[in-house]
C-alpha cells in the first residue's frame, strides 16, 4: 500500500514570525512545498537570508521547495503614521496627500501622487477593503474624503481604487529592480501583481528571456480586467494565483468564490498551476484553532482541484505558523481522500504528443490500478500535463534539472526528485520509492520517458513495469 501523501500543495509566506532558520525548516517538515517572499514588505537583505535558509532546509529535509518572489506591482500604500495607528471615524472628513507629514498636518501620507488620477464620487478602500472612503474633493494635490466605513489605519496599509483608471504599465521601477535581484538569487517563480491582460505577462516573459532566466511566471488575478482577460492571461503564464484579498476589494467579495472555481477549472484545462491565496486560515494568526468556515474554505479549494493553497499573515506574522500548516495539511488530506477531484476540465482539443501521452498514461494507470505514475521530465511540461488530469495516484517526477524539481514542488499530486544522471532517472525513482516503502514487489507503475533522456519535449514512450 502506497504511503499517504498530500496532493494539494502548501505555500507559506515568510515574515517576522518565521524569521529564523529553525522556523523555516519546521514549516517545510510540517508540509510546506513553496515559500513566498512578499516584495511589498521587507528588504533584499531579508529575502537573501530567507532564500538561503529555504534552500538549506529543503536539502536537510530532502524535498524540493519552490521559492516565489511576489512583486509589489503598482499597489499604492499609505505612508508612515503614528505607531498606534490613526482612528478614522465614520462620516469624518479625512484628507490624503502625496508624502504628507501626518504629525504636522493631519493629512494621511500616500506613497504615490493620486491627485491627478482620482475624481470626486470614486471610492477609496484601505487595508484590504476593511475601511472605505468616498472622495469628495481634489484640490492642490490634496484628496478630501468622507469616511464610509471607519476603523484603525496603520502605516503602509494598501490602498485600492476600483473606480479609478490608473493607466500605465503594471511593472514598476521597483519591480524591475526586484526581478533582477530575484533572477540573481535563482528563485523559481515570479508572481506578477495586478495583471490586467496577457500582454502584461508577455512583457515580463520577454524581460526574463532577454536575461536567459528560467524562472516561471505566476499571474496574480486581482482585478476586474484580469477576470475579463483570464483566458489570455492563462495562456501567457505558467500559473495563476487567485489573490482573494485584492480581488475582493476590486471586484466585490461575492465575485471571488465563483471566480475561484472558474479559475481553478481553467488552469486544469490549460495545464497551468492554480494557487488559492489569502485568509485561508486568517483566524489562526491569533488563535490556535481555525473557524469552521476556514476549514470549509480549504476543503472547497481542494475538492475543486487547486494545485496549491497559500498562507499569508498566518505564517508571516501569526502566532501559530506551523500549527496553521499542520491544520491545512490535515484538512487537505481528508478532503482529497473522501471527495476526490473530478477532472472535468481537460482540454480534449490539445493533441500534442506530450498531452496525448499524458492522457494515455493516466488511462493505463487507472485501468491497471497502478500504484504511481513516474514521469521523466526535462522541462516539467509532461509532469504538468499529467497533473492536469488530477490522477488519484502520486505522480513521481524525475528530472535532472534542480530548478525544474523545485518548480514542480507546487504542482498537484506531484513528488519531484532531482537526479544527476538523466539515464534511467525514472527507474532510479522507482528504486527510491521502494526504499521509502511506497512501492512493494508486485505493484505496477506506469513510466513515461523519452528516447533521449534530459531533452525537453522528448517524451515518446509509456511503459508498464511490475516492481520486483
Ligand atoms: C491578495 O491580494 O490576495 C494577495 C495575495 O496579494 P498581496 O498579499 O500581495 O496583496
Amino acid at each position: 500500500m502506497a504511503v499517504k501523501f498530500k496532493r494539494t500543495k502548501i505555500m507559506a509566506s515568510l515574515g517576522p514570525a518565521t524569521d529564523n532558520m529553525q522556523c523555516v525548516e519546521d514549516l517545510i517538515r510540517t508540509g510546506v512545498n513553496g515559500i513566498r517572499l512578499n516584495f511589498s514588505h521587507g528588504s533584499h537583505q531579508e529575502y537573501e537570508r530567507w532564500i538561503e535558509w529555504t534552500r538549506t532546509a529543503s536539502a536537510e529535509v530532502g524535498k524540493p521547495v519552490a521559492i516565489v518572489a511576489d512583486l509589489q506591482g503598482p499597489k499604492i500604500h499609505v505612508g508612515e503614521l503614528p505607531r498606534e495607528g490613526v482612528k478614522l471615524e465614520e462620516e469624518a472628513e479625512i484628507s490624503f496627500g502625496y508624502k504628507a507629514d501626518y504629525s504636522e498636518s493631519g493629512v494621511i501620507p500616500v506613497q504615490y501622487d493620486l491627485s491627478q488620477k482620482v475624481n470626486p464620487g470614486e471610492l477609496l478602500f484601505l487595508a484590504d477593503g476593511k475601511l472605505c472612503a468616498e472622495i469628495v474633493d481634489v484640490r492642490d494635490g490634496i484628496i478630501t474624503t468622507n469616511i464610509k466605513v471607519g476603523g484603525k489605519l496603520h502605516s503602509r496599509k494598501g490602498i485600492n481604487l476600483p473606480d479609478t483608471d490608473l493607466g500605465g504599465d503594471i511593472i514598476t521601477h521597483k519591480d524591475y529592480a526586484d526581478i533582477e535581484f530575484a533572477i540573481e538569487q535563482g528563485v523559481d517563480y515570479i508572481a506578477l501583481s495586478f495583471v490586467q491582460s496577457g500582454e502584461d505577462v508577455t512583457l515580463l516573459r520577454e524581460f526574463l528571456e532577454a536575461r536567459e532566466a528560467s524562472v516561471k511566471i505566476i499571474a496574480k488575478i486581482e482585478t476586474n480586467s484580469a477576470l475579463d482577460n483570464i483566458e489570455d492571461i492563462m495562456a501567457a503564464s505558467d500559473g495563476v494565483m487567485v489573490a482573494r484579498g485584492d480581488l475582493a476589494v476590486e471586484a466585490g467579495p461575492e465575485v471571488v468564490p465563483i471566480a475561484q472555481r472558474h479559475i481553478i477549472g481553467l488552469a486544469q484545462h490549460y495545464g497551468k498551476i492554480a494557487i488559492v491565496a489569502t485568509q485561508m486560515l486568517a483566524s489562526m494568526t491569533d488563535s490556535s484553532q481555525p473557524t469552521r468556515a476556514e476549514v470549509s474554505d480549504i476543503a472547497t479549494a481542494v475538492v475543486c482541484g487547486a494545485d496549491c493553497l497559500m498562507l499569508s499573515d498566518e505564517t508571516a506574522t501569526g502566532n501559530y505558523p506551523t500549527e496553521a500548516v499542520a491544520l491545512m495539511k490535515k484538512v487537505s488530506l481528508y478532503a482529497e481522500t473522501n471527495s476526490p477531484v473530478e477532472p472535468k476540465f481537460i482540454n480534449m482539443e490539445d493533441q500534442t504528443q506530450g498531452s496525448s501521452i499524458a492522457s494515455a498514461a493516466i488511462t493505463l494507470a487507472h485501468q491497471l490500478q497502478a500504484e504511481m505514475i513516474i514521469a521523466e521530465t526535462a522541462s516539467g511540461k509532461t509532469a504538468r500535463n499529467i497533473a492536469a488530469h488530477r490522477p488519484q495516484m502520486p505522480i513521481i517526477m524525475a528530472t535532472t534539472n534542480q530548478q525544474v524539481a523545485q518548480q514542480l514542488a507546487v504542482v498537484y499530486g506531484s513528488k519531484s526528485y532531482y537526479f544527476q544522471e538523466a539515464e534511467k532517472a525514472g527507474l532510479q525513482a522507482v528504486q527510491k520509492q521502494q526504499e521509502k516503502g511506497g512501492l512493494e514487489p508486485g505493484n505496477l507503475v506506469v513510466l513515461t520517458y523519452g528516447e533521449h533522456p534530459g531533452v525537453a519535449g522528448g517524451t515518446d514512450t509509456i511503459k508498464v513495469r511490475e516492481v520486483q
